[in-house]
């Protein structure tokens, strides 16, 4: 039987997961492509530069519903992902802890409140007194009163996830991964290389931000982060700092390493990092851990977030064989394994 022959645009997170998780449902009947004008480490692209926290519940400060519900389904989704393609990649799930200072206590309730309305609520929040959190995290700063435990949210490393799905593509003899190709054109049977359009059954545009040209209402929002190295710190899991005008969320690392992120700023400027922004980001690591002052700095990034207006993902069938899926902003690792169901389903129903 004849090959249906697919083309993946766009090799950031959704992509390459979108790539394995076709293939692996449909390995006997596709010839898959998969192009990314960025090299395999993903350097480059917005996924490159994420904190790589699966966190469905912290994120209700900001987030959808809907995004939500894609992330609580991908929470269960990514240790099978994780075991059967990626099991070196550094993940662990040990919840996320969000504190206040005393001052913005009334956050840490709203945040609670909108938790509250998800039936799993229960069983995946603890209020904590501060006797709780020095038995979480011994060595947080002593001075928060309150703060919540979500239990089974969880965090991987990116930058060793990325080349690792890569990795996991090279092993299906009919997948073809074309990094360092820009590709100049997507519609519906055919990609533009260059000035040859050649032909595809099936074609899914995970572009990100290379298809705003195509898709009305998609910005940039610029997210910055630092990575620190920080000896004298020791903590376990995600902190998340609830401020108004400084949040800040901590994400640990192997070897003593942290990313401290991110800012949201509406702007689609790609300079380097502004020194407000260490500013904040510093002052804020510093006030829940003095020992992040002896720190070394090992990198400074500044990407921008695809996003449409309401800050939800969409899957756009533009043709019967042609999808853009796009705008996953900030939570591009939380909801991706549940999008690539949704996408596959969609698939899978053409005959
Ligand atoms: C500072 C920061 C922190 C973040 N932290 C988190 C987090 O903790 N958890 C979370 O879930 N999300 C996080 N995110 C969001 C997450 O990074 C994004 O949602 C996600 O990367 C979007 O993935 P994507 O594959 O859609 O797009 P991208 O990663 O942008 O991938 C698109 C790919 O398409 C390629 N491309 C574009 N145009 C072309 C073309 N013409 N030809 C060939 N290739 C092309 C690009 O090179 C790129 O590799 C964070 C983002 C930022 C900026």
């Amino acid at each position: 039987m004849k090959k249906q022959k697919v083309a993946i645009v766009g090799g950031g997170i959704l992509g390459r997961l979108l790539a394995l998780t076709l293939i692996e449902r449909r390995e006997d009947k596709l010839e898959l492509s998969l192009f990314d004008k960025n090299i395999e480490s993903g350097f480059g692209s917005c996924s490159f530069t994420a904190a790589g926290m699966l966190a469905p519940f912290a994120e209700l400060e900001k987030a959808e519903t809907e995004v939500f519900k894609l992330g609580f389904e991908s929470l269960s989704l990514w240790p099978l992902i994780l075991k059967k393609w990626c099991c070196d990649v550094f993940y662990r799930n040990s919840g996320t802890l969000v504190v206040a200072h005393t001052q913005e206590q009334q956050d840490l309730d709203l945040l609670s409140s909108k938790m509250r309305k998800y039936e799993n609520y229960s069983s995946e929040i603890q209020p904590l007194t501060s006797s709780d959190i020095q038995n979480l995290e011994p060595d947080l700063s002593k001075k928060f009163q309150r703060g919540l435990y979500i239990c089974h949210e969880a965090h991987l490393d990116v930058r060793a996830l990325l080349p690792s799905l890569s990795q996991a593509l090279s092993a299906y003899r009919n997948v073809h991964q074309n990094f360092g190709i820009y590709v100049d054109d997507v519609q519906a049977g055919k990609i533009l290389l260059g000035n040859q359009w050649v032909d595809f059954d099936w074609v899914f545009d995970c572009r990100g931000l290379g298809a705003q040209g195509a898709l009305h209402g998609l910005r940039g929002v610029r997210g910055e982060i630092m990575k620190v190295r920080a000896p004298e710190v020791l903590l376990n899991r995600p902190i998340r700092l609830l401020h108004p005008r400084y949040p800040l969320y901590v994400v640990p690392l192997e070897n003593q390493e942290y990313i401290l992120g991110a800012t949201l700023i509406e702007s689609e400027s790609t300079d380097n990092i502004s020194v407000q922004s260490v500013l904040e980001l510093l002052s804020a690591a510093y006030s829940i851990h003095s020992g992040f002052a002896e720190a070394q700095v090992l990198e400074f990034s500044a990407q921008l977030r695809p996003a449409f207006s309401d800050h939800c993902p969409r899957v756009i069938v533009e043709d019967q064989k042609f999808l853009r899926i796009n705008g996953l902003y900030r939570h591009g690792y939380l909801v991706s394994p549940a999008l690539c169901e949704k996408v596959v389903s969609i698939f899978c129903e053409v005959k």
